[in-house]
């Protein structure tokens, strides 16, 4: 017998999921605030209830995936949760994973947070590679786990709640900043008689080639000697600056995405850390506003 699922919340990303457990035979409860878009999926299989408590009530595995974390408030608010096992999906920050796991407890339910690496369409095709990440009660994980493994990939990153919101955003954090960095490329191609579609490739290999330089990035700062392995020194780095923003001026180019970093490099060598390379950075990020 398949786990039983009662799913809230039927979006782009809670209709993907409603599917893949319906695809693999899971009995499945929905709910969604506007009924309609629950009629599909009843046509497919799953049982569309009216309201949240009574999807609640359905079954023991409640999956959340709303708009924000404000929605699993309101939405939740008169439902009974006591030995309930929930799963939020819904994005939110860490602050907001820690405290609705505390307000689950109070509630009587066991609480695991998730955070959604995938887009809708990956959701169900395990080729694609997606995942979720999840942090939380890890008895409720391990439980639940071939049933969570259903619409996607599962990466457990601990107890602390707050934890798979926190990986979730650092990881789409660095995503916007590798997303920048190839902005300011295209820009750089755009004025002149290069095929975007013929520099592509080559981007999308260099930013491949470069990405594993992050494992360095964290023996060093684990080893808090940041000078350990350095192949490019920041005081070379910072000589060969003026190179990229002499480059944009050129090319007719706003350096606005770059000099932000370019600035705290130089901060940093200014600071005596021009045999390190680039990991002292992280440390000035640390530093509070005066
Ligand atoms: P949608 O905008 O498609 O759907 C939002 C859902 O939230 C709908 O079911 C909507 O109900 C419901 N909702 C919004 N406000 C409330 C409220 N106040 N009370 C009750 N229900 C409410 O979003 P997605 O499905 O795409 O996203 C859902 C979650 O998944 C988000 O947290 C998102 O960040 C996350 N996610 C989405 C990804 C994506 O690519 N789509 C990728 C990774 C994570 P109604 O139908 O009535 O409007």
């Amino acid at each position: 017998e398949k786990t039983p699922v009662t799913l809230l919340g039927l979006g782009a990303m809670g209709t993907a999921l409603a599917r893949a457990w319906l695809t693999a035979g899971h009995p499945l409860t929905v709910w969604n605030r506007t009924p309609s878009r629950a009629h599909a999926l009843a046509a497919e299989g799953a049982r569309a209830t009216e309201s949240v408590p009574a999807a609640v009530a359905a079954n023991t595995l409640v999956v959340v995936c709303l708009l924000d974390d404000a929605s699993v408030e309101d939405t939740l608010a008169g439902a009974d949760l006591t030995g309930k096992d929930v799963v939020n999906l819904t994005t939110c920050t860490p602050a907001q994973a820690r405290a609705r796991a505390a307000w689950a407890a109070e509630r009587g339910a066991r609480y695991l947070d998730g955070g959604i690496m995938a887009v809708p369409p990956m959701i169900g095709v395990p080729e694609a590679g997606g995942y979720v990440l999840y942090s939380g009660a890890r008895d409720l994980f391990e439980q639940h786990r071939d049933t969570l493994a259903v619409p996607a990939g599962t990466t457990y990153v601990g107890e602390n709640p707050a934890h798979a919101a926190l990986h979730d955003v650092a990881l789409l954090s660095a995503m916007y900043g590798m997303f920048a960095g190839a902005a300011h490329a295209f820009a750089l191609i755009r004025r002149e008689d290069v095929d975007p579609t013929a520099f592509a490739p080559l981007l999308a290999d260099w930013l491949t080639a470069m990405a594993p330089a992050v494992h360095g990035t964290a023996e060093q700062l684990r080893g808090g000697d940041y000078t350990k392995g350095v192949t490019s020194t920041l005081a070379m780095q910072v000589a060969g600056t003026p190179t990229f923003l002499d480059t944009a001026d050129e090319q007719g180019v706003s350096p606005e995405l770059l000099a932000p970093f370019f600035a705290l490099m130089r901060r940093r060598l200014a600071e005596g850390g021009g045999e390190e390379d680039l990991t002292g950075v992280i440390d000035l990020l640390l530093r509070r506003p005066e």
